[in-house]
């Protein structure tokens, strides 16, 4: 008799859903895709089968209309079906659903049930954009397997361990209860995973190990993580809060946005709009992608130095506030794509950091690779590490170990 191993993770936003299928017996990955576009011009599906007949062909294009997540479902399982991994295989154990928002509710994943979806939607205030979308998902692929568990795995659980008076903003109680008002932070799984890996590269027991933890990606976000659990992370009520990003502002004064409501005659939306779409990097100075915005500083003009600069700063000052949060920190680790990637960005964002215990080594911090290293000299007390992040790894070992034990 074969074990159920397989593990189908999707990543659903509103006009898109990525998804790839992994074995968790040996967490090798069976195929990876991503339908975009969903319900407008252009859609396509692009699909890599890793295994059977099909691998090492690349990747397959399919343009085409679809019209909605349930046709998107559909035409991802008939492209597993043409490599022999049909969603119909008795060798698939569940589906995992990346859920942004769990609120208070949900500090761990959950097999979903009527109840629990009815939960999941009763948080779409606190994520208008993204849950809804994740409950159509989760609706679609029940009606394609309903025999086997659906897991949601949420980006908020990770941070539930924080304490209340980290949690907590300092306004009046009754209001912060009354809507809900907390720091709830995000890009969990991802904080989770860098931050195993991390004590996993340092040679030592996740629960010895203090990481600071850079997110880094177009959206971006730092986490203080003491001995594998979460104790303060920069993104709060939503993913607006804390580092500047590619597009959002991240922390500003609120009276910003009172200022431009009373004085700039802006609407909640278009302040919604220009803190979440056209601030970060791409306010700054035109562009959102780390890549462009490199070039252009390096060809020295102004407001591309001024935007890394900018960026780099708030950086330095999550590294210096998270390790007066840790008291001791073994590590910082980078992740996600500038993180990654952009290895100015650790150098400047490291840079004048000794007292603090961090350095460089210049060299290996400058060498490309997909592997998780260390870039810090041996000398230094606390260790810089690049640790690309693997959120669907994360999502499918979780969802795996839920229905499996
Ligand atoms: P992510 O959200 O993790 O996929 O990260 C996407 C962002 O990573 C892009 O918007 C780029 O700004 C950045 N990025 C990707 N590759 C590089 C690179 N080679 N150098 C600098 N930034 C990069």
């Amino acid at each position: 008799m074969t074990t159920a191993s397989r593990v189908l993770v999707l990543n659903s936003g509103s006009s898109s859903v990525k998804y790839q299928l992994l074995d968790m017996a040996d967490s090798t990955r069976l195929a990876v895709g991503l339908v975009e576009r969903i319900g407008e011009e252009g859609s396509r599906l692009v699909h890599e089968p890793l295994t059977g007949p099909g691998a090492g062909g690349g990747k397959r294009e399919r343009p085409g209309a679809i019209a909605d997540h349930a046709t998107a479902l559909r035409a991802v399982a008939a492209e597993l079906a043409a490599d022999g991994l049909g969603l119909d295989s008795p060798e698939l154990a569940a589906v995992g659903h990346r859920v942004v928002h769990g609120g208070t509710r949900f500090t761990q994943p959950a097999v979903i049930d009527d109840e629990v979806l009815a939960e999941i939607r009763n948080l779409i205030p606190l994520a208008p954009l993204h849950n809804p979308a994740n409950v159509t998902g989760i609706e679609v692929a029940r009606s394609l397997r309903p025999d086997i568990p659906q897991v949601a795995v949420f980006d908020t659980a990770f941070h539930s361990t924080m304490p209340e008076h980290v949690a907590r903003y300092a306004i009046d109680a009754a209001t912060a209860e009354k809507y809900a008002i907390r720091r709830y932070g995000f890009h969990g799984t991802s904080h989770a995973y860098v931050s195993r890996a991390t004590a996993a590269l340092l040679g030592r027991p996740v629960e010895d190990v203090n990481v600071i933890v850079l997110h880094l990606g177009n959206g971006a976000s730092a986490s203080a993580v003491r001995g594998g659990v979460c104790e303060e992370t920069s993104m709060g009520l939503t993913p607006l809060e804390g580092l500047v990003m590619g597009t959002r502002s991240g922390d500003l004064d609120p009276a910003v946005v009172l200022h431009l409501a009373r004085v700039g005659g802006f609407s909640v939306d278009e302040i919604d709009s220009l803190l979440n779409k056209k601030s970060g990097l791409l306010g700054l100075c035109g562009d959102n992608d780390m890549r462009e915005v490199l070039r252009r500083a390096g060809e020295g003009e102004e407001s591309a130095r001024l935007a890394f600069a900018a960026y780099v700063h708030r950086l330095k000052k999550y590294i210096g506030a998270y390790s007066a949060v840790l008291g001791r920190v073994d590590a910082v680790a980078f992740t996600a794509g500038v993180g990654e990637n952009a290895h100015q960005v650790r150098e400047a964002a490291v840079d004048g950091l000794a007292e603090l215990g961090l350095a460089l080594d210049l060299e290996a911090n400058a060498v490309r690779s997909s592997l998780p290293r260390l870039v810090s000299p041996d000398y230094a007390r606390v260790a810089v590490a690049v640790v690309p992040t693997d959120e669907e790894l994360e999502i499918a070992t979780q969802a795996y170990a839920l229905v499996t034990r």
